[in-house]
């Protein structure tokens, strides 16, 4: 089987106008998705990916996925499965794209669609959702599909496989029988900066009658709004429930610091984003004014050698992995991997478009093969999940097992065409 071409859209939704998403940096949200279909010769068989972006910029994404199509069109599905770890080296360390990355940026997140259009192609191959499709994997085949460039100093590859075969002993022989999981989760749907305190209350009310017992907020508007936020949301959540706060990047360190002496008596789970995401010492100096308190990041840690640099430093105390930020499967899991050697927590990012769908995999493949951590956590934040073929599901607080085959990002057609920038009814 053979693929045949590869398709780039340009898909966006007019979220912006309920204030969705909003923080304190990104005021007009448009959840929109750099969205890829790799077309085979069964025309019952195609991958699909994308990366999430909030709106200007995803033709950019586009753009870049279009040059990376000559690396698998025209190739057996077979030889990119078995090739794909140099397929993903051409493309993130391409000879002149990597001029405008390298491994970071739009080139980097467009690897990302592309990469997560693959492994989608190829888990509906082996007709199995992503996460059982990996964890059937031989260790040392798997191993070999990842990238662990500039790791060796952090984490070598004989650990790696020694974290995957210590964990796989574990394993029910027939891990289809796993699928009844439910997946512990938080909720964003409360607290986006934008919300009014009517709007708040009711969200917060209703999200506590779902059965959610993790919360998180937007901060960083100013303190004295975000100290009557906070206390707004627990006031109706109770103290028994966790509360966490994310300021999205707007804070310098010492007004980070500053900040969270004056939010502490909310009792915060975490502090996600505090401060510029690329600022790993800057964090250590955060933790080292507050070592009673716990720092989260990663949804725009850009690598895996950023992560390394993150991990190894214990600048962060929660890891967000972000499965359209670094270039899929390939990365996530080197990262996953060095996070269970330090025993850091994972909290996947999932305020995004297909984040939702995306995370729920890799919390599975996270939890059955690598960590080595007890605390079992994820974001939910429910956006667009009506132009899904397959939304995630939640039940009682958590995700249930997703388990059709592939990576879980398919959108419906009729939602392509209405939402196509560039041509569908919406825009136009
Ligand atoms: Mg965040």
């Amino acid at each position: 089987m053979k693929v045949l071409k590869v398709i780039t859209r340009d898909i966006r939704f007019p979220t912006s106008k309920e204030n969705l998403g909003t923080d304190a940096v990104h005021v007009d949200c448009d959840y929109s998705a750099a969205y890829v279909t790799i077309e085979t010769d069964d025309k019952n068989l195609s991958g699909v990916g994308l990366t999430f972006t909030i709106g200007k910029g995803n033709d950019l994404c586009c753009n870049s996925i279009d040059y990376f199509k000559e690396f698998i069109e025209g190739k057996e599905i077979e030889d990119i499965e078995k090739n794909i770890s140099t397929i993903w080296e051409k493309v993130t360390n391409h000879s002149q794209l990597r001029w405008v990355g390298p491994q970071k940026g739009v080139t980097h997140i467009a690897a990302a669609a592309f990469f997560n259009a693959i492994w989608d192609l190829i888990s509906k191959y082996h007709k199995k959702p992503l996460w059982q499709y990996i964890i059937d994997l031989d260790t040392n085949d798997l191993i070999d599909k990842l990238s662990f460039t500039y790791l060796d100093d952090v984490l070598t590859k004989k650990e790696a496989a020694d974290i995957i075969n210590e964990n796989k002993k574990k394993l029910p022989g027939d891990t289809s029988t796993l699928n009844s999981t439910i997946f512990p989760a938080y909720t964003t749907a409360v607290g986006w900066l934008g919300y009014s305190d009517d709007k708040m209350t009711r969200l917060a009310k209703e999200n506590l009658d779902k059965g959610w017992t993790h919360f998180k907020m937007k901060v960083g508007q100013d303190i004295e709004r975000d100290i009557h936020r906070c206390k707004l949301i627990r006031s109706i959540i109770g103290k028994d429930k966790k509360l966490m706060v994310d300021s999205n990047q707007v804070w310098s360190v010492n007004e980070t610091i500053e900040n969270i002496g004056k939010l502490k008596q909310f009792d915060i789970m975490f502090y996600e984003e505090p401060t510029n995401p690329d600022d790993i010492l800057g964090f250590k100096k955060i933790k080292d004014a507050h070592p009673d308190v716990k720092l989260a990041t990663g949804e725009m840690i850009q690598n895996k050698v950023m992560f390394k640099q993150f991990i190894e430093n214990k600048s962060l105390d929660y890891c967000q992995i972000d499965s359209c930020r670094i270039a899929s499967i390939n990365e996530i899991i080197p990262v996953l991997l060095m996070a269970s050697k330090f025993n850091i927590p994972v909290i996947p990012h999932a305020g995004g478009i297909g984040l939702c769908e995306y995370v729920q995999h890799l919390n599975l493949i996270n939890k059955f093969i690598i960590t080595n951590n007890d605390l079992t956590l994820s974001e939910y934040a429910e956006s667009c999940s009506e132009h899904f073929e397959n939304p995630a599901i939640i039940k009682s607080g958590g995700y249930v097992t997703p388990t059709s085959p592939g990576y879980s990002v398919k959108i419906k057609e009729s939602s392509l065409e209405e939402f196509d920038f560039n041509n569908g009814k919406y825009w136009n």
